[in-house]
Protein backbone atom coordinates (compact mmCIF):
# COMPACT_ATOMS: atom_id res chain seq x y z
CA UNK A 1 0.00 0.00 0.00
CA UNK A 2 1.38 3.63 -0.89
CA UNK A 3 2.34 5.76 1.88
CA UNK A 4 0.16 8.90 3.47
CA UNK A 5 1.57 12.02 1.86
CA UNK A 6 0.51 15.41 3.85
CA UNK A 7 1.65 18.60 2.09
CA UNK A 8 2.67 21.46 4.52
CA UNK A 9 3.07 24.82 1.45
CA UNK A 10 3.65 28.28 2.52
CA UNK A 11 5.80 30.90 2.59
CA UNK A 12 9.12 31.48 4.97
CA UNK A 13 8.51 32.05 8.57
CA UNK A 14 4.92 30.60 8.62
CA UNK A 15 5.70 27.70 11.16
CA UNK A 16 6.07 25.23 8.41
CA UNK A 17 8.56 23.18 9.65
CA UNK A 18 7.96 23.28 13.21
CA UNK A 19 4.29 21.71 12.00
CA UNK A 20 5.87 19.65 10.01
CA UNK A 21 8.45 18.57 12.51
CA UNK A 22 5.54 18.26 15.14
CA UNK A 23 3.01 16.43 13.13
CA UNK A 24 5.44 13.88 11.84
CA UNK A 25 6.33 13.30 14.98
CA UNK A 26 2.65 12.44 16.60
CA UNK A 27 1.58 10.86 13.46
CA UNK A 28 4.66 8.34 13.04
CA UNK A 29 5.64 9.68 9.53
CA UNK A 30 9.01 11.03 8.04
CA UNK A 31 9.28 14.17 7.52
CA UNK A 32 11.16 16.02 4.29
CA UNK A 33 12.13 19.51 4.52
CA UNK A 34 12.19 20.01 0.83
CA UNK A 35 13.53 23.43 0.82
CA UNK A 36 16.70 21.81 2.22
CA UNK A 37 17.22 19.75 -1.17
CA UNK A 38 17.16 23.17 -3.12
CA UNK A 39 19.35 24.73 -0.34
CA UNK A 40 21.72 22.02 -1.06
CA UNK A 41 21.63 22.23 -4.31
CA UNK A 42 22.79 26.20 -3.95
CA UNK A 43 25.55 25.18 -1.68
CA UNK A 44 26.55 22.63 -3.90
CA UNK A 45 26.50 24.68 -6.73
CA UNK A 46 28.35 27.53 -5.06
CA UNK A 47 31.16 25.19 -3.87
CA UNK A 48 31.22 24.02 -7.50
CA UNK A 49 31.90 27.11 -8.88
CA UNK A 50 28.61 26.89 -10.80
CA UNK A 51 26.51 29.96 -11.23
CA UNK A 52 22.82 29.76 -9.66
CA UNK A 53 21.84 30.53 -13.17
CA UNK A 54 23.83 28.63 -14.81
CA UNK A 55 21.62 25.99 -16.76
CA UNK A 56 23.53 24.03 -18.47
CA UNK A 57 26.30 23.90 -15.13
CA UNK A 58 23.43 23.08 -12.96
CA UNK A 59 22.40 20.55 -15.24
CA UNK A 60 25.84 18.74 -15.46
CA UNK A 61 25.80 18.93 -11.43
CA UNK A 62 22.78 17.45 -11.28
CA UNK A 63 23.11 14.97 -13.70
CA UNK A 64 25.71 13.76 -11.04
CA UNK A 65 23.11 12.92 -9.09
CA UNK A 66 22.13 15.08 -5.87
CA UNK A 67 23.88 12.83 -2.62
CA UNK A 68 21.96 14.41 -0.13
CA UNK A 69 20.28 12.57 2.95
CA UNK A 70 18.24 13.17 5.96
CA UNK A 71 19.37 11.80 9.16
CA UNK A 72 16.16 11.81 11.64
CA UNK A 73 17.63 10.72 14.98
CA UNK A 74 19.04 11.86 17.82
CA UNK A 75 18.98 15.09 16.25
CA UNK A 76 17.63 16.22 12.56
CA UNK A 77 20.66 16.52 10.51
CA UNK A 78 20.61 17.13 6.42
CA UNK A 79 24.18 15.69 4.49
CA UNK A 80 25.37 16.21 1.49
CA UNK A 81 28.19 14.07 0.13
CA UNK A 82 28.00 12.54 3.67
CA UNK A 83 28.98 15.96 5.30
CA UNK A 84 26.90 17.55 7.68
CA UNK A 85 25.31 20.57 5.86
CA UNK A 86 22.88 21.49 7.87
CA UNK A 87 24.36 24.46 9.34
CA UNK A 88 25.83 25.62 5.94
CA UNK A 89 22.51 25.47 4.26
CA UNK A 90 20.91 27.94 6.48
CA UNK A 91 22.69 30.95 6.12
CA UNK A 92 20.99 34.27 4.44
CA UNK A 93 23.48 33.62 1.32
CA UNK A 94 22.33 30.35 0.61
CA UNK A 95 18.72 31.23 1.06
CA UNK A 96 19.37 33.68 -1.55
CA UNK A 97 20.45 30.88 -3.98
CA UNK A 98 18.04 27.95 -2.80
CA UNK A 99 15.84 30.56 -4.11
CA UNK A 100 17.55 31.44 -7.22
CA UNK A 101 18.23 27.67 -8.42
CA UNK A 102 14.76 26.89 -7.42
CA UNK A 103 13.29 28.98 -10.37
CA UNK A 104 15.69 27.29 -12.91
CA UNK A 105 13.08 24.63 -14.83
CA UNK A 106 16.16 22.16 -14.60
CA UNK A 107 16.27 22.06 -11.23
CA UNK A 108 12.78 21.72 -10.28
CA UNK A 109 12.55 18.82 -13.21
CA UNK A 110 15.67 17.13 -11.52
CA UNK A 111 14.24 17.33 -8.07
CA UNK A 112 10.68 16.30 -8.82
CA UNK A 113 11.61 12.45 -8.84
CA UNK A 114 13.98 12.76 -5.69
CA UNK A 115 11.31 14.33 -4.18
CA UNK A 116 8.32 11.92 -4.93
CA UNK A 117 10.65 9.07 -4.31
CA UNK A 118 11.46 10.24 -0.89
CA UNK A 119 8.07 10.53 0.09
CA UNK A 120 7.13 6.79 -1.49
CA UNK A 121 10.05 5.37 0.38
CA UNK A 122 8.15 6.31 4.13
CA UNK A 123 6.71 2.83 5.68
CA UNK A 124 4.23 4.46 7.16
CA UNK A 125 3.73 8.16 5.56
CA UNK A 126 5.65 10.96 4.77
CA UNK A 127 4.72 14.67 5.64
CA UNK A 128 6.33 16.69 2.86
CA UNK A 129 7.18 20.85 2.95
CA UNK A 130 7.41 23.32 0.98
CA UNK A 131 6.50 26.25 -1.85
CA UNK A 132 4.87 23.13 -4.46
CA UNK A 133 4.30 19.60 -2.49
CA UNK A 134 0.37 20.07 -2.53
CA UNK A 135 0.85 22.00 -6.08
CA UNK A 136 2.95 19.79 -8.16
CA UNK A 137 5.02 16.97 -6.06
CA UNK A 138 2.02 15.48 -4.83
CA UNK A 139 -0.94 16.83 -6.02
CA UNK A 140 -3.08 13.32 -4.73
CA UNK A 141 -1.55 14.66 -1.00
CA UNK A 142 -4.25 12.84 1.05
CA UNK A 143 -4.23 15.84 3.40
CA UNK A 144 -2.85 19.55 2.27
CA UNK A 145 -2.19 22.79 4.31
CA UNK A 146 -0.64 25.95 3.64
CA UNK A 147 0.34 27.82 6.25
CA UNK A 148 0.88 31.37 6.19
CA UNK A 149 1.22 34.74 8.59
CA UNK A 150 1.65 38.55 7.93
CA UNK A 151 5.28 39.80 7.00
CA UNK A 152 6.11 41.09 10.35
CA UNK A 153 5.04 37.88 12.07
CA UNK A 154 7.24 35.74 9.36
CA UNK A 155 9.96 38.05 9.25
CA UNK A 156 10.22 37.97 13.68
CA UNK A 157 10.01 34.13 13.47
CA UNK A 158 13.25 34.17 11.27
CA UNK A 159 14.85 37.08 13.61
CA UNK A 160 14.34 35.12 16.23
CA UNK A 161 15.62 31.93 15.13
CA UNK A 162 19.13 33.85 13.93
CA UNK A 163 19.70 34.74 17.01
CA UNK A 164 19.44 31.81 18.47
CA UNK A 165 21.75 30.37 16.49
CA UNK A 166 23.95 33.36 17.90
CA UNK A 167 23.20 34.80 13.96
CA UNK A 168 23.22 38.69 14.29
CA UNK A 169 21.12 40.03 11.26
CA UNK A 170 19.55 42.76 11.67
CA UNK A 171 15.31 42.51 11.43
CA UNK A 172 15.24 45.36 8.47
CA UNK A 173 17.45 42.89 6.69
CA UNK A 174 15.53 39.94 7.07
CA UNK A 175 12.50 41.30 6.18
CA UNK A 176 13.78 42.79 3.31
CA UNK A 177 15.20 39.18 1.82
CA UNK A 178 11.95 38.04 2.80
CA UNK A 179 10.42 39.85 0.50
CA UNK A 180 12.24 39.63 -2.62
CA UNK A 181 12.70 36.07 -1.77
CA UNK A 182 9.01 35.72 -1.58
CA UNK A 183 7.93 37.42 -4.64
CA UNK A 184 10.57 35.54 -6.51
CA UNK A 185 9.00 32.56 -4.95
CA UNK A 186 5.12 33.50 -5.94
CA UNK A 187 6.35 35.01 -9.34
CA UNK A 188 8.28 32.22 -11.08
CA UNK A 189 6.96 30.84 -14.15
CA UNK A 190 7.01 27.48 -13.03
CA UNK A 191 5.61 25.81 -9.63
CA UNK A 192 5.00 29.23 -8.19
CA UNK A 193 4.08 29.38 -4.30
CA UNK A 194 0.27 28.96 -4.38
CA UNK A 195 -1.97 27.03 -2.37
CA UNK A 196 -3.64 24.08 -3.84
CA UNK A 197 -7.27 24.61 -4.47
CA UNK A 198 -8.26 21.61 -2.20
CA UNK A 199 -5.43 23.30 1.18
CA UNK A 200 -6.65 23.86 4.63
CA UNK A 201 -5.30 27.68 4.88
CA UNK A 202 -4.01 28.26 8.14
CA UNK A 203 -3.22 32.10 8.85
CA UNK A 204 -0.41 31.64 12.13
CA UNK A 205 -0.32 35.62 12.35
CA UNK A 206 -0.42 35.74 16.30
CA UNK A 207 -1.46 32.35 17.41
CA UNK A 208 1.23 30.24 18.80
CA UNK A 209 2.96 27.11 16.76
CA UNK A 210 1.41 24.76 19.72
CA UNK A 211 -1.93 25.80 18.68
CA UNK A 212 -1.17 25.16 14.92
CA UNK A 213 0.35 22.21 15.55
CA UNK A 214 -2.90 20.88 17.66
CA UNK A 215 -5.19 22.10 15.48
CA UNK A 216 -3.31 20.79 12.23
CA UNK A 217 -3.01 17.04 13.80
CA UNK A 218 -6.67 17.10 14.44
CA UNK A 219 -7.57 18.01 10.68
CA UNK A 220 -5.14 15.51 9.38
CA UNK A 221 -5.96 12.27 11.47
CA UNK A 222 -9.76 12.96 10.34
CA UNK A 223 -8.86 12.97 6.79
CA UNK A 224 -6.68 10.22 6.69
CA UNK A 225 -8.95 8.15 8.15
CA UNK A 226 -12.18 9.72 6.05
CA UNK A 227 -9.24 8.42 3.20
CA UNK A 228 -8.63 5.19 4.42
CA UNK A 229 -12.21 4.25 4.99
CA UNK A 230 -12.94 5.28 1.29
CA UNK A 231 -10.48 3.42 0.37
CA UNK A 232 -11.64 0.24 2.73
CA UNK A 233 -14.95 0.42 1.07
CA UNK A 234 -13.39 0.49 -2.54
CA UNK A 235 -11.42 -2.43 -1.41
CA UNK A 236 -14.39 -4.42 -0.43
O1 LIG B 1 11.72 26.41 2.92
P1 LIG B 1 13.06 27.07 2.71
O2 LIG B 1 13.08 28.50 3.13
O3 LIG B 1 14.18 26.28 3.29
O4 LIG B 1 13.26 27.02 1.12
C1 LIG B 1 14.35 27.68 0.49
C2 LIG B 1 13.95 28.07 -0.92
O5 LIG B 1 13.79 26.88 -1.70
C3 LIG B 1 12.61 28.81 -1.04
O6 LIG B 1 12.73 30.21 -0.96
C4 LIG B 1 12.12 28.42 -2.41
O7 LIG B 1 12.65 29.27 -3.39
C5 LIG B 1 12.72 27.04 -2.64
N1 LIG B 1 11.75 25.95 -2.51
C6 LIG B 1 10.96 25.68 -3.59
N2 LIG B 1 10.11 24.62 -3.56
C7 LIG B 1 10.01 23.86 -2.47
C8 LIG B 1 10.81 24.15 -1.34
C9 LIG B 1 11.65 25.22 -1.38
O8 LIG B 1 11.00 26.38 -4.60
N3 LIG B 1 9.19 22.80 -2.48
Amino acid sequence: MSPAIVAIDGPAGAGKSTVARQLARRLGFSMIDTGAIYRSVALAARRAGVGWDDDEGLRKLLDKGLPISFVAEPEERVLLNGEDVTQAIRTPEISRGASVVSARPVVRGKLLGLQRSLGLQASKGAVLEGRDIGTVVFPEATVKFFLTASDDARAQRRHAEFSEKGLDVPLQEVLGDQRRRDQHDRERAIAPLRAAPDAIVIDTTGLDLAEVVERSHRLALERLSQASSIKGKLQR
